[in-house]
């Protein structure tokens, strides 16, 4: 049985004080065991964020890293830098890494294996953009990416990856995806993972829907069968809406 997870990217939001000012207003919310909660607040909050999450059920993630172990690459986080402060999760391919740091299904892959290496959970982020939908190539385009990036992973290695559907065009637009189409995609890959591995698989794949999720569209959104929680942008920088997305799972 898949637990649901409700993960919140926090993106380039908050300082010091407001990041730990909004850990602590979720930190005694009793929610259900039935639940995973995540949070990604940035890099420089990642061990304030650790600390102040001790004790409680919120798990930290960081928002990105680097494929290489380390070296010349200015500006950049490695996995041994995230575990050495306690970090073992980390999201990967969100679609403004792609379009604005000229992330690629193939670089997402080197990336995969690195946090593999480095026995990281991984929330893998996917989707189509605008364009693609209205070609009617959106499954194309979430096959293509899916299998150049983790359909040469080893099925226990995918007990360390959790999907996160996120069709461009609803990310931070307002436009949400309707639960029928979230349903829909999200049934499509799952047959993908049981036609490249095992229904094993398939069935133990958590799958999130991310893109303009809030508390009045959460729970339809959630309660369809293959959609196994969101990952939430705006909306999780707000604690009240968080909380009642996250009684919405
Ligand atoms: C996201 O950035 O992953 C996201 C889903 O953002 P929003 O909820 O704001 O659309």
């Amino acid at each position: 049985m898949r637990k649901k997870i409700i993960a919140g990217n926090w993106k380039m939001n908050n300082n010091k004080a407001e990041t730990a000012a909004l850990i602590q207003s979720l930190t005694p919310f009793n929610f259900s065991a039935e639940v995973r909660v995540m949070v990604a607040p940035a890099f420089t909050h990642l061990v304030q964020a650790e600390a102040l999450t001790q004790g409680s059920r919120i798990e930290v993630l960081a928002q990105n890293m680097n494929a290489a172990e380390s070296g010349a690459y200015t500006g950049e986080i490695s996995a041994t830098m995230l575990s050495s402060i306690g970090i073992q999760k980390v999201i990967l391919g969100h679609s403004e890494r792609r379009a604005f740091y000229n992330e690629t299904d193939e670089s997402l892959k080197a990336k995969v294996a690195t946090a593999i290496t480095h026995d990281m959970e991984i929330v893998f982020c996917f989707g189509e953009e605008l364009d693609q939908r209205k070609a009617g190539s959106h499954f194309e385009v979430v096959k293509t990416q899916l299998e150049t990036a983790l359909f040469d992973l080893t099925p226990s290695q995918w007990s360390k990856v959790i999907l996160a559907y996120e069709p461009v065009w609803a990310i931070g637009t307002g436009e949400t995806a309707t639960p029928e189409q979230a349903q829909e995609m999200h049934a499509y890959i799952r047959d993908l993972i049981a036609s490249n591995y095992d229904q094993a698989l398939e069935d133990s794949v958590s799958i999130l829907y991310g893109g303009s999720v809030k508390p009045a569209n959460a729970q339809s959104i959630f309660s369809q069968p293959d959609v196994d929680g969101g990952l939430i942008g705006g909306a999780s920088l707000n604690a009240d809406d968080f909380k009642a997305i996250i009684q919405s799972a």
